[in-house]
């Protein structure tokens, strides 16, 4: 599981994590974001789309609904990588029934930590590809041609809880629900505190060394 303010690199880490791991990448952001195409969305998600515009958290019953509908992800061969989920310690609650239901576990939790001038700079920065949804950052990760995805040729867009005020909402909402999920989890000695500090490939070495060294130490 991967813990942290919104714009520490969660997204760009799964995707190293998940190709170094082959691990199956459940991400909840993704999940609404890939709803909002629908064109007659449910009352229950069209007001779910718009807290998520203004930066808020959705709400935790229709957040657990779609991880239940998603549950096959938790029985991939080769593990799974929840991103952006639980956000809350009521979230964690279901997902801790959930697990059970489906007779697995979390092994880790990384938590990755950054300063916060740091952390505005990557969401200010961040540009997503319109239609495969691939992540720039317009100075750290630029395409190679302006405003274009390199994968596939779409526009870059800054997504709409990127800008100034759904920021400060996003970072409120991550302090007040969010963050006390940290000590959930201290609590069950599965916390891994990493920097995510430098280049992505750099964290991702960080990660996969601190997963390593928790393994061994489970082993003994
Ligand atoms: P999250 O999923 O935590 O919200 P993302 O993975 O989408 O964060 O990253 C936020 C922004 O920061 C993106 O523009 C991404 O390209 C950039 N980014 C991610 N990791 C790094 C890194 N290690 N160094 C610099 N920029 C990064
Ligand atoms: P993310 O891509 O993880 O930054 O998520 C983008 C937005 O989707 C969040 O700001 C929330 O509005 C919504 N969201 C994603 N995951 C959750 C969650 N587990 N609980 C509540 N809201 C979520």
């Amino acid at each position: 599981m991967l813990l942290g303010p919104p714009g520490v690199g969660k997204g760009t880490q799964a995707e190293l994590l998940c190709q170094a791991l082959g691990t199956c990448h459940l991400s909840t952001g993704d999940v609404f974001r890939a709803a909002s195409c629908q064109c007659d969305p449910s009352p229950a998600l069209r007001s779910a789309l718009e807290a998520m515009r203004r930066g808020e958290l959705v709400s935790d019953g229709l957040v657990v609904t779609m991880v239940e509908e998603r549950s096959a992800c938790l029985r991939c061969r080769g593990g799974f990588l929840l991103d952006g989920f639980p956000r809350t310690v009521s979230q964690a609650e279901a997902l801790d029934d959930l697990l059970v239901r489906e007779g697995t576990a979390v092994d880790a939790v990384i938590s990755y930590e950054l300063p916060l001038d740091e952390i505005v700079d990557r969401l200010g920065g961040r540009r997503t590809c319109s239609i495969c949804k691939a992540v720039y950052h317009v100075k750290a990760r630029p395409p190679r041609a302006g405003g274009v995805c390199d994968l596939c040729g779409g526009a870059l867009i800054q997504r709409e809880d990127d800008r100034p005020e759904s920021i400060r909402v996003r970072m409120r909402a991550y302090e007040e629900c969010t963050r006390p999920l940290a000590d959930y989890y201290e609590m069950t000695g599965r916390l891994i505190a990493v920097s995510a500090d430098g280049p992505p490939e750099e964290v991702l070495e960080r990660s996969l060394r601190e997963l390593q060294t928790r393994e061994e130490s489970a082993r003994h």
